[in-house]
């Protein structure tokens, strides 16, 4: 009914979340507030895991890319639940540090890792580099051999496939900011130059063909370039690579027109089309790694704000303000992105006023949805923004010098804070006000 299965309807009319009523949270931590349900996070890790299990057998990972959402109590959920770790930068990968996340199952992603990053990754032994650009390959080489070790890395290839998906989220393209193409010899000329480096030592590769994918032949595709370009390494130099990163991208439903595909079949599409091929170039079973991100967090995910001023222009539009915005979910006003909304303690009552969502920041453009049916917004409702548990909190910014929500996360019906609500005094903490 409300797009997640984490949500549903109390005796009140009131939205609820893991059980909880929405009203109460807001009430109690105040608004805006993330609430994620951590049964749902569970849930989407062990779909993953069980349906590669199931195609693939052993020989696969599923890693959590915690882009979506880094934070120590998230983390330490995928840990439990048996996932692997992608990171883009130092920051999350002391993220992941802190949460005790086992370092030999975590990836350092990224088009342009520093040199600082690298020597950080290096020292905590990290499991494995995904390299993007020749001189991070040299970088990587030179700290490994500096600090006496040998470090594993993926390349990242461009399988050149074309995912239907927005412009700013397509990234196995030629014209893309990551990795190597294959059609311009670059990802040849990468793979001889790693394995001439002394302290690497080259697992396999890696691609990633963008985000909130909804088909599955983009996938299949890409694996199917993927495996041809390692038939291709093995038949010029003999070296076997054994691990196949195949990204993460699967889609999610913001909105009902939103169709995601069952994992079970995507998954085993991909895992089918990987033996097959495998099979067909004499090449042993790679171990296949997939990279979720959205749609681990995304779904498990809601944000409440406290509706403000209702702004009726006649034949134009009503605005209706609430206490957050851009600064806590930028995606609209970057992507355009849909979402779906609620007016929590009319959760009962008919949608039946067309309204655009603003927030409160000082741009026009901040905004959370337009053309959105809602259930007579009124000051002082509780608004329910849904499925925002991916790319919110990770994408927050203190905009106008606004505090970031607290994150509370639910459980047994029970709920706890993971990430503090910031205070004007954090958000000045890092000004120097001596001359
Ligand atoms: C963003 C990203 C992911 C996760 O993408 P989702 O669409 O959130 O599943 C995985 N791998 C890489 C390299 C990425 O950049």
């Amino acid at each position: 009914m409300f797009l997640s299965e984490s949500l549903g309807l109390n005796e009140k009319g009131n939205l609820t979340i893991g059980g909880l009523d929405t009203v109460d949270l807001a009430e109690k931590y105040k608004t805006p507030l993330y609430v994620m349900d951590e049964e749902l996070i569970r849930k989407n890790c062990r779909l993953y895991l069980d349906s590669l299990k199931k195609a693939y057998g052993d020989n696969g990972l599923v890693l959590y890319a915690s882009k979506a959402f880094s934070c120590i109590g998230v983390l330490k959920i995928a840990a439990q639940e048996g996932m692997g770790l992608d990171v883009v930068s130092g920051g999350e990968l002391y993220t992941a540090k802190k949460a005790g996340f086992p370092m030999d199952k975590v990836y350092f992603h990224g088009n342009n890792k520093t040199y600082d990053e690298i020597e950080f990754a290096v020292s905590e032994n990290i499991g494995c580099f995904v390299a993007d650009n020749i001189g991070e390959i040299c970088d990587i080489d030179e700290i490994a051999s500096k600090n006496n070790k040998i470090v594993n890395i993926l390349l990242r290839i461009k399988p050149g496939v074309d995912a239907h998906t927005h412009d700013f989220i397509k990234t196995g393209q030629i014209d893309s900011k990551f990795g190597f193409a294959i059609e311009t010899g670059e990802a040849f000329d990468a793979v001889k130059k790693t394995l001439s480096c002394k302290s690497i030592n080259l697992l396999g590769i890696h691609c990633h063909i963008g985000s909130q994918i909804f088909e599955i032949e983009p996938f299949v595709e890409a694996a199917k370039v993927m495996l041809s370009f390692m038939k291709a390494v093995r038949d010029e130099t003999g070296v076997e690579l054994s691990h196949l990163n195949l990204g993460g991208g699967y889609g999610v439903q913001y909105t009902k027109d939103d169709d995601p595909i069952g994992y079970d079949e995507y998954i085993g599409d991909i895992a089918k089309a990987v033996r097959k091929l495998a099979e067909k170039y004499q090449l042993k079973m790679p171990k296949i790694i997939m990279e979720p991100g959205r749609s681990i967090v995304a779904s498990a995910g809601i944000t409440l704000y406290k509706i403000g001023a209702v702004k009726e222009i006649p034949g134009i539009r009503t605005y209706v303000s609430v206490d957050g915005g851009m600064a806590d979910n930028p995606r609209y006003i970057m992507y355009g992105a849909p979402y779906s909304a609620v007016v929590a303690n009319k959760a009962d009552q008919k949608a039946d006023r067309i309204v655009t969502i603003a927030g409160k920041c000082c741009e026009s453009g901040d905004l959370i949805q337009e053309n959105i049916a809602l259930a007579n917004p009124e000051k002082g409702d509780v608004l329910a923004v849904l499925v925002t548990g991916a790319y919110n909190y990770s994408m927050s910014s203190n905009y106008n010098r606004i505090p970031k929500p607290a994150v509370v996360m639910i459980k047994d019906k029970k709920d706890r804070i993971i990430v503090k609500r910031e205070s004007y005094e954090d958000v000045i903490r890092n000004d120097v006000s001596e001359e």
